[in-house]
C-alpha cells in the first residue's frame, strides 16, 4: 500500500511513459512498455526449420541453409520464442545498448514456456549463457544473456554455469578477415573451463538474439569439441 502510493508520487514528478510508442503508463508498471507495444510482438509459429528454428513458408522439415549441410551449424536444434522485427527489435537493441533493462522478467517467462513445449529442450542438464569478454562485461555492467539465462534457469530448475564458457577479445579486426578466417577468429576467443563438468551432458546455451547463428554455433562447436553430448540453443528472438 505504501509502496504503491510513494509510486504514485514518483510518477506525478516523473511521468513514465512507454519507452517504444511514447504513451503515458499506469504509475504502477513494472516495465516500461505498453501492452499495446508489447501485443505487438510476433512469437514464431507455424512451420519452422526443425535444426536452426527460422520460420518457414513452405512445408518442408528444413531450411535451405541446413538441407544443404546439417553440419553448418555446430549445435543440435535452436528454438527462438520472437521473430526479430518491428517493436521487439527496437527494444532488443534498447536492451542491449542503452544500459537499460528492460522486460527480462517477462522475456525469460516467455522462454521458459518455449522449453516446456519442447521435450529435447527439458532434457538439459545445464544452461550456459552466451558470455560477452570481461572488458564489454563491465562497460555495459550486465551481460543480457546471462540475465535471461538466470531467470529461465530458476524458472525452469535447470542449474545455470557461468564458469565453463569464457570469452575473451578477438585477436584481430574481423573486417579484414575471410568468412572461414572469421569463424576462426571467434572461436578463438572462447575458452572452455573445468571441462569434466560438461562432459557427456546436455546444454543448452542461452542468447538474446540469433541472426546469423553464428556466435551460437561457435559457442556449441567448442562446448562439443570439449566433450558436451548434445547442445540445444534457445534465443528470446530469431531473424
Ligand atoms: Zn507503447
Ligand atoms: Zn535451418
Amino acid at each position: 500500500m505504501i509502496k504503491e502510493i510513494l509510486l504514485r508520487i514518483i510518477n506525478f514528478i516523473y511521468p513514465i511513459t512507454c519507452c517504444l510508442c511514447g504513451k503515458d503508463l499506469e504509475a504502477i508498471s513494472q516495465y516500461k512498455v505498453c501492452d499495446k507495444c508489447k501485443e505487438s510482438f510476433s512469437k514464431i509459429k507455424g512451420n519452422i526449420c526443425d535444426k536452426c528454428g527460422i520460420s518457414l513458408d513452405s512445408e518442408e522439415s528444413l531450411c535451405y541453409v541446413c538441407k544443404k549441410d546439417l553440419k553448418a551449424y555446430s549445435f543440435d536444434k535452436l528454438r527462438a520464442v520472437y521473430l526479430y522485427k518491428g517493436n521487439l527489435r527496437k527494444l532488443v537493441l534498447k536492451f542491449k545498448y542503452s544500459n537499460r533493462i528492460f522486460l527480462y522478467k517477462d522475456f525469460a517467462f516467455e522462454m521458459s514456456n518455449l522449453i516446456k513445449e519442447y521435450n529435447f529442450l527439458r532434457t538439459a542438464d545445464f544452461i550456459i549463457p552466451v558470455p560477452l569478454n570481461i572488458f564489454r562485461r563491465i562497460k555495459r555492467g550486465y551481460n543480457q544473456a546471462e540475465l535471461l539465462a538466470q531467470e529461465v534457469s530458476v524458472n525452469i530448475g535447470i542449474p545455470m554455469l557461468k564458469n565453463v564458457l569464457l570469452r575473451g577479445k578477438v585477436t584481430k579486426p574481423q573486417f579484414k578477415l575471410s568468412k572461414f578466417e572469421r569463424k576462426k577468429n571467434i572461436q578463438s576467443s572462447f575458452t572452455i573451463k573445468n571441462k569434466n563438468t560438461i562432459k557427456n551432458k546436455t546444454i543448452l546455451i542461452v542468447d538474446d538474439i540469433a541472426t546469423t547463428c553464428s556466435t551460437v554455433s561457435v559457442c556449441a562447436g567448442v562446448l562439443k569439441r570439449s566433450g558436451a553430448k548434445n547442445v540445444y540453443v534457445l534465443t528470446l528472438a530469431r531473424d
